[in-house]
């Protein structure tokens, strides 16, 4: 059973690694990021109330958020385990999150934090990210092109920048990036907490990141 919890500012590759894992151990990824922006493009309640506050980069309230979580923790899919991606960003949310996993016997097991201290690297990834609105394949104008510009590799559809990926959005983000480290302090004392390095190829880091969860 593998309970882990992946975090890193946004372009330090957390949705590269989780999509590894996934890949070789089959686990569901809970990207409250991916709901979200998908409850917001399908204008349901949760992502009319959400919306504006990703807009502007600000974290949408903690009990949104819990909600939402917590009904994905009760598939059945999650039986074997998860990779929670971008939940929790805040002690509320982390402290929920141990109340909900303890209903059912279960805790984190491990959480892996991947960090890239160069920003203005993290403003190339991020600013020249694009990404296909049907499969979420996602590509960057300098480091790993499409074969055609603009255009899905797989399906050929147009592709879309995320509407918070801006310079001005980022540092934003980044900022909310340094007050969720908080959220794992408590992990941190149970000596879950792995720091990785982002800067290394997604290769290196994915060993690392193998080593980290015992796999
Ligand atoms: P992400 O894709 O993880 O960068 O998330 C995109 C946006 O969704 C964030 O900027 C927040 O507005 C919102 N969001 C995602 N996860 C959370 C969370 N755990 N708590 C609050 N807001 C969140």
């Amino acid at each position: 059973m593998l309970n882990l919890i992946l975090m890193g500012p946004p372009g330090a590759g957390k949705g590269t690694q989780a999509g590894k894992l996934i890949a070789e151990f089959k686990l569901p990824q809970i990207s409250t990021g991916d709901i979200l922006r998908e409850a917001k493009r399908a204008g349901t309640p949760l992502g009319k109330q959400a919306a504006g506050f990703m807009d502007s980069g600000k974290l949408v309230p903690d009990e949104l958020v819990i909600g939402l979580v917590e009904e994905r923790l009760e598939q059945p899919d999650t039986k074997d385990g998860f990779i929670l991606d971008g939940f929790p960003r805040t002690v509320a949310q982390a402290k929920a999150l141990d109340e909900m996993l303890k209903k059912h016997g279960r805790a984190i097991t491990r959480v892996v934090l991947i960090d890239v201290a160069d920003r203005q690297k993290l403003f190339d990834r991020v600013t020249g990210r694009w990404s296909c609105p049907n499969d979420g394949s996602v590509y960057h104008v300098k480091n790993s092109p499409p074969k055609i510009a603009g255009k899905c590799d797989k399906d050929g559809a147009t592709l879309i920048q995320r509407a918070d990926d801006t310079p001005e959005k980022l540092t934003k983000r980044l900022s909310e990036y340094e007050a969720a480290k908080a959220a794992v302090v408590h992990y941190r004392e149970k000596g879950l907490v792995t720091e990785l390095d982002g800067e290394q190829s997604p290769d290196t880091v994915y060993g690392l990141l193998k080593k980290a969860v015992g796999k």
